[in-house]
């Protein structure tokens, strides 16, 4: 433990005064996680449980394509209704945003939930973030379209991004743009593929980032 502890602060010491613009999962992120029920989804529009849900809806005829996003907005709009900021995730946005760090969210969610979830944040606003990428926006994690796209509209350099996430997809779309990543990993759950990209940090808390950027 005291060894691990030991390699993230190393790590973190080499990222420490590189890092200008943070960019933010939304769900299990910035949000306490489990909101969504990916499992529930899945099995009302026949998703098999091993593939993604945005990749199977695209993978099925043209014309069924509605009724499937129809069931998968009706989820996130509830989702997204219900969700609760994670932990220290209002006072590590205030922080980062007063210390002058370019900010952005990427989610393969619609901007409508962003919106939503926002509005949870109290003394934060969708101003506040010079890129919010959704699935409306740019291919979807861990396609890394969009994470070249926040950087472009957060006005930094890929190597000065951190890519912030609590699953895979958010750590193979930093890395494969070429940014810095971090995975979040929250009480309940871990999501790393074992043969995934590892991320640059581990984290237990957004809060634990304020040590690294800034
Ligand atoms: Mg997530």
């Amino acid at each position: 433990m005291i060894d691990k502890t030991r390699k993230i602060h190393e790590k973190g010491s080499d990222t420490r005064n590189r890092i200008r613009g943070v960019l933010f999962d939304m769900d299990g992120t910035l949000t306490v996680p489990g909101a969504l029920d990916f499992a529930a989804i899945k099995r009302e529009i026949g998703c098999p449980p091993d593939i993604p849900i945005l990749e199977y809806i695209e993978s099925r005829p043209e014309w069924e394509r509605p009724s499937l996003f129809a069931v998968l907005e009706r989820h996130e709009t509830e989702a997204a209704e219900n969700s609760v900021p994670n932990k220290g995730a209002r006072a590590c946005l205030k922080a980062l945003r007063d210390k002058g760090v370019s900010l952005g969210i990427i989610t393969r969610n619609s901007l409508c939930s962003v919106e939503k979830v926002l509005r949870k944040f109290d003394g934060i606003c969708k101003e506040d973030f010079s890129a919010i990428i959704t699935r409306e926006t740019a291919l979807p994690k861990p396609h890394p379209q969009g994470v070249y796209m926040a950087a472009e509209k957060m006005g930094v350099h890929l190597q000065e991004l951190l890519v912030v996430g609590d699953y895979r997809f958010d750590i193979m779309a930093g890395k494969a743009a070429g940014a810095k990543t971090a995975l979040l990993i929250n009480e309940q759950e871990s999501e790393e593929s074992p043969n995934g990209p590892v991320a640059d940090l581990k984290i237990g808390d957004l809060r634990e980032l304020l040590n690294y950027v800034g």
